[in-house]
């Protein structure tokens, strides 16, 4: 062991290092501190010490978490080599559903690109077949082991400061490490092992959160749950944030917020919204078959370093609410290269590790600001409809309006630094766009309904969605392909009804024929799949199938001896 002035410590040949906690944090310390020493020549050895096996099924094998592999973090793994493989791989995500009580809004994927992932941390949840190789934990810790660190699936129970280093005590052993790496995640037993040999080290805060795991069929989950991830802005008490994962047999359900509890959850799944969701005979309370109350991360560690030692990962500083094991890489992979290219006593690792925890603490400081305002937008339902309304129209139109869908996606993402959310925040257009749809919510109360790519051909219509406003300029043809329209003229602040359209019937023929505004407002009448087909289209068909314009022009006729009977 190099001593290069009276406090500088390094690592040299032949050093040891114990990496206490083989959870993400510790796996990616592992993997990148093997290649950085390799990388400069260096012979380091690691034992990774993990209490659990992730080969187990339930709580006991598995690190509690949602299991969302973020957009960020599977691009930067991606790209130093790590492709997390297909039978880790549970569901790959493309879009976000948000609900809120008056409606929900789909935010589709900007990248148009699965980029996002969900995994289990451990073998599966409770009454599922086990398969070891599916846990993103095992995978990590594969990993490591191919790099040659040894994997001891043992607890360590103490640590002592020994004279040459640090001694990791095991229920019947000791060994000494030149170095040790606490990646324990939020144990309040073994964290505070780590306050005995580094007083200045105070532990992270933490609060109680859910996790539940909801057993489905495959076939039930693509069709009620798709390949989005439902998030829910609801006024549920406690719960600041709430979201179902689908997995490919499981739906996973997390509650985030203040100490959350089994009434919590229960008033959670008793919400019309999330109901809905699932199929109508299935019980929620008794398809949730795995369940715990893990704590989460909610304010950072105080200096997680000291002489030969390190924390990392949600040990010393997370992501808040998000993102966790994108912070555990980050935290990991920093702490890695302190120690490997600079040094393992405290200075070393406070210039060099310690700014990388101070940015994810600065930037999470933002992040309680946008969650305080999203608790704000939570509880008021006009915020809320305002905030639906905003993200429909956005989705709706155009991607370069996607301003609102932008800023929420990396929200609820946790792809992006929250700081770099505030600032699409401050947009003026976004601010202008919300308070104008706040408005609009007041003065047309009617729900709003998404365009959505479903399957069918053309647009989907929410029910009452006007398809053609009277008085407005069009020049192109509908024709429905599912569900019913009405057809009403609008008269002295009056409507009369004149027509219901079903299935293969068609409308706007007169703006085809006329450069005149539309004469009358069409109305979907529940869901309707709608095509439109404009001028150009419509007369090559006519070019192609004369008959066309003779059945046009029968139709044509018939209504108009319709609308002058109902006049
Ligand atoms: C409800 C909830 C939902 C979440 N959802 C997500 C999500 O969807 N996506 C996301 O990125 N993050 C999510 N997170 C956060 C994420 O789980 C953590 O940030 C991440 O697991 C931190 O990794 P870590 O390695 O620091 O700690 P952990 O994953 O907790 O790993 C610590 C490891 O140390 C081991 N250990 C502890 N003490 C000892 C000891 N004395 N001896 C040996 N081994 C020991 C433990 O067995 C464990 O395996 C969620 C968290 C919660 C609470």
């Amino acid at each position: 062991m190099k001593h290069q002035s009276i406090n500088k410590i390094e690592l040299e040949d032949g050093s040891n290092i114990a990496v206490i906690g083989g959870g993400p944090a510790g796996s990616f310390f592992t993997y990148y501190a093997l290649g950085f020493a390799q990388r400069l020549g260096i012979q380091i050895t690691i034992d990774v010490y993990e209490a659990k096996n992730f080969g187990k099924i339930g709580a006991g094998g598995c690190n509690h978490c949602g299991g969302i592999i973020s957009e960020s973090l599977v691009q930067k793994l991606s790209v130093d080599g790590i492709l997390i493989p297909k039978q880790v791989i549970q569901k790959s995500i493309n879009s976000y559903t948000l609900h809120i009580e008056h409606g929900k809004a789909i935010i589709q994927t900007p990248s148009q690109e699965h980029r996002i992932v969900s995994v289990f941390r451990g073998c599966g949840p409770k009454g599922c077949t086990g398969q070891p190789g599916r846990s993103f934990d095992n995978y990590l810790l594969g990993l490591c082991e191919k790099k040659g660190a040894n994997i001891i699936r043992k607890r360590v129970s103490g640590l002592e400061r020994g004279e040459n280093g640090v001694l990791v005590k095991l229920e019947k052993d000791t060994k000494e490490y030149d170095f040790v790496v606490g990646g324990v995640g939020l144990g309040k037993k073994s964290l505070n092992m780590f306050k005995e040999i580094c007083p200045e080290f105070e532990p992270p805060k933490m609060t109680r959160a859910y996790i539940g795991e909801i057993s489905m069929k495959k076939e039930d989950i693509s069709s009620h749950f798709g390949s989005s991830m439902h998030v829910f802005l609801l006024d549920v008490p406690k719960v600041t944030f709430g979201a179902l994962i689908p997995k490919e047999n499981f739906v996973t359900l997390v509650l985030l917020g203040n100490d959350i509890n089994e009434e919590v959850v229960h008033r959670f799944l008793d919400e019309e919204k999330v109901k809905t969701l699932f199929p109508d005979s299935m019980v929620l309370k008794y398809s949730l078959l795995c369940k715990c109350f893990p704590f989460i991360n909610i304010k950072e560690a105080m200096s997680p370093y000291s002489d030969r030692v390190v924390l990392i990962g949600d040990s010393a500083s997370s992501k808040l609410y998000k993102n966790g094991i994108g912070a555990a890489y980050i935290t990991g992979r920093a702490a890695a290269k302190a120690a490997v290219f600079e040094g393992i006593d405290k200075r070393s690792l406070e210039s060099v590790y310690a700014p990388v925890c101070k940015d994810l603490d600065r930037d999470n400081r933002v992040g309680k600001f946008i969650f305080f305002i999203t608790r704000m937008i939570q509880k008021n339902s006009l915020l809320k409809k305002g905030l639906l309304r905003t993200v429909i129209k956005e989705q709706n139109s155009d991607r370069s309006k996607f301003h609102m869908s932008l800023a929420l996606w990396d929200v609820f993402t946790g792809s992006e630094g929250y700081r770099n959310i505030f600032k699409r925040f401050l947009s003026l257009s976004l601010f202008f766009a919300y308070i104008r749809n706040i408005f609009s919510s007041v003065v047309f109360p009617k729900e709003l309904h998404q365009k959505t790519n479903s399957n069918g051909i053309g647009h989907l219509y929410g029910n009452g969605e006007v398809i053609i406003k009277q008085g407005s300029l069009g020049d192109c043809l509908y024709v429905i392909q599912e569900g019913r329209v009405e057809v009403v003229l609008e008269n002295n602040n009056e409507e009369v009804k004149i027509a219901e359209l079903g299935k293969s019937e068609f409308f706007g023929e007169m703006g085809l024929f006329e450069s005149d505004v539309r004469s009358c407002t069409v109305r979907a009448l529940g869901e309707a799949q709608i095509l439109t087909i404009d001028k150009k289209n419509f007369y090559e068909s006519i070019q192609n199938d004369a008959s066309l314009a003779y059945r046009l022009l029968e139709k044509i006729s018939h209504r108009l001896r319709e609308a002058n009977k109902k006049l």
